[in-house]
């Protein structure tokens, strides 16, 4: 598929018709290769658009990882890319981006058929996002300077900054290429080489992308991409003694076991993205209750509600509680799930049976717990694929289940506060701390409760505001480090201090 000259937008039936006839990676790629699994084994892809089985790909295992480690750390201390220069890395990641531009449409539906995204999301936000970032670090890496201490005359004092080597990224599926994007641009622009494991649930968009890496120009076995799942090939490299490096997106649960297998081995840096249950705080002086409304619920149902930072508990100032719920409810309205290839759709499909079976028990127990006030069913049975309502609960206390564990799915629990202490303490009693918002047109208190939320992020009169330029990364049980931004080069470079005597 050659998309750079197309302009005109694909409709719904140019769409269907591409799915019948794209090919479907299928295999591992290390050192530059495409290659089965050691052990021959594969595993089926299943669509959550119909339930049926995509393709199937190889299952990588421990084997495997030990082939691809070897070749990483042969390509690392060959120099072929650690030694390049940052401004010839600089060409190949700008290159790289622009490839992913050319290949939009074969990535957008890739991801679309392989994790139920709308085909708009996955085409305007996921692979734009992505090429966006490849770039960006790209063209960052030669503009980072090093630095020299201030020392006496009689010596120099130098603070380099270096790759730390053989990097794992292990990312979730719920942005499948975009987080895959987060973590192996700055890994790659640093100079490492980079071995990674998509989910099993959505492997499709890393493997085009190792393809379109080598196009670029990044050398073999610089960027390793080993499908399989994680109790198996992602523990193997989490636990292997020459990785120095695992960069984690996932569950928390998960996110914990990685950092203890780091411990049993070899110590390697262990940085974690990990859940969220984040607090969308909105106070009576709102400068705009519509537009916080329309922020209310686009915060927990974009992409299904399958996102680490969806706000997917509201709360709301009590006097203005009733009318404000009834907005949010009014808007939900508009987030109904539709054929994820229709370019007019804004939800699409659950990413599996067994997520789908997963919110479907939540909306169940919230129902025993609180009240539900919108949606709350699975749709569209008959297409054989995972649809959910957008639903609501109200009524909702912080020792309900619903507004303390990760649902990760299009769920929304209201709750109301008096005072701005309240507000605060209801925000920040969770384990978690990835993301924030509130609104209010009191600047003070604006700043006093954005400074008192625990949290990674905080977003002021919007929610998910930012760019590449701003870290993304969670306090407490959300985890470490930041994605995006320059600060992501401090997860993947050592800094080295050199002391000249003269
Ligand atoms: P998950 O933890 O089940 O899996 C994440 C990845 O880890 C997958 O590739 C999986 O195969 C692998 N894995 C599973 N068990 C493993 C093991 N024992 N050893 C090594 N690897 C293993 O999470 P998920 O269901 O894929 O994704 C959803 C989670 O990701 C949510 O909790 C969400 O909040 C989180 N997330 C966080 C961010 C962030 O930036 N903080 C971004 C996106 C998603």
């Amino acid at each position: 598929m050659s998309q750079r000259n197309e302009r005109k937008p694909l409709s719904k039936t140019e769409w269907q018709q591409r799915a019948q006839s794209i090919s479907f990676p299928q295999l591992a790629v290390i050192d530059g290769k495409s290659v089965p699994s050691v052990s021959g084994k594969r595993f089926d892809t299943i669509s959550p658009l119909n339930g049926k089985v995509l393709t199937s790909i190889a299952e990588c295992d421990a084997a495997d990882a030990e082939i691809a480690v070897h070749v990483a750390r042969r390509r690392f201390d060959e120099g072929v890319w650690s030694r390049q220069s940052p401004a010839q890395r600089k060409k190949v990641l700008v290159r790289l981006a622009e490839l992913m531009l050319a290949h939009r449409e074969e990535l957008a539906l890739l991801e679309t058929l392989d994790m139920g995204k709308p085909i708009s999301d996955s085409l305007n936000v996921d692979v734009r996002s992505s090429a966006n970032c490849v770039r960006w670090f790209g063209e960052l890496v030669d503009k980072v300077y090093d630095q020299v201490s201030p020392t006496g005359e009689d010596a120099i004092g130098l603070t380099t900054r270096e790759p730390v080597g053989v990097v794992a990224c292990i990312v979730p599926w719920n942005f499948p290429l975009l987080m895959t994007s987060w973590k192996i641009a700055p890994a790659l622009a640093a100079g490492n080489s980079v071995i990674l494991k998509p989910s099993e649930k959505s492997p499709m968009t890393a493997l085009k992308l190792t393809s379109l890496a080598l196009e670029a120009g990044i050398p073999p076995g610089v960027f390793n991409v080993l499908p399989g799942y994680g109790h198996t090939v992602g523990k193997a490299l989490a636990l292997h003694m020459d990785v120095d490096c695992i960069a984690f997106t996932g569950s928390t649960a998960i996110g914990k076991q990685i950092l203890q297998m780091a411990g049993q081995s070899n110590m390697k840096r262990a940085w974690l993205e990990c859940g969220g249950k984040s607090p969308h705080l909105v106070f009576a002086d709102a400068p705009d209750l519509d537009a916080a409304a329309e922020a209310a619920a686009y915060a927990i149902f974009y992409n299904q509600g399958e996102m680490c930072s969806a706000g997917s508990r509201l709360l709301v100032e009590k006097k203005i509680a009733k009318e404000f719920q009834q907005e949010v409810l009014r808007k939900a309205k508009h987030w109904q799930p539709g054929d994820p290839l229709d370019p007019e759709t804004k939800v699409g499909a659950i990413v599996d049976d067994k997520q789908m079976k997963t919110v479907l028990d939540y909306i169940e127990q919230g129902k025993q717990e609180c009240e539900l006030v919108f949606g709350g069913n699975q749709i569209f049975q008959e297409t054989g694929g995972y649809f959910i309502e957008p639903t609501v609960f109200s009524n909702v206390r912080s020792d309900h289940v619903i507004a303390r564990e990760e649902i990760f799915g299009p769920v929304l629990a209201v709750q109301t506060f008096e005072t701005d202490e309240q507000a605060i303490r209801i925000a920040n009693d969770t384990p978690y701390g990835l993301a924030a918002a509130l609104w209010t047109r009191d600047i003070t208190r604006a700043h006093r409760t954005a400074r008192a939320l625990r949290a990674g992020s905080v977003w002021i009169n919007c929610y998910d505001g930012g760019d590449i330029t701003t870290p993304f990364g969670g306090y407490k049980q959300s985890g470490n480090g930041r994605d995006k931004s320059i600060h992501a080069l401090d997860k993947y470079t050592e800094l080295k201090a050199t002391w000249i005597q003269l």
